[in-house]
């Protein structure tokens, strides 16, 4: 794995960077989550959507008239 800090090559796994010495280790409890936030944003991004063309849609609806 690379080191976001210094960039530089870690093997697979390391808890700290060889390089720097700055803690890489990231739990997979934490990608897990990272990975269900990710999923959520997107959904509520459709969400947001669908809600921004029904309210356009409202709207046009109503000025037809
Ligand atoms: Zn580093």
């Amino acid at each position: 794995m690379t080191c976001p800090y210094c960039r530089s090559g870690n093997a697979e796994g390391a808890l700290v960077c060889a390089s720097c010495g700055r803690d890489i280790a990231v739990p997979a409890t934490l990608i897990a989550e990272r990975d269900d936030l990710l999923r959520k944003r997107d959904e509520l991004r459709d969400e947001l959507k669908r809600a921004r063309d029904e309210v356009e849609a409202f709207m046009k609806r109503r000025h037809a008239r």
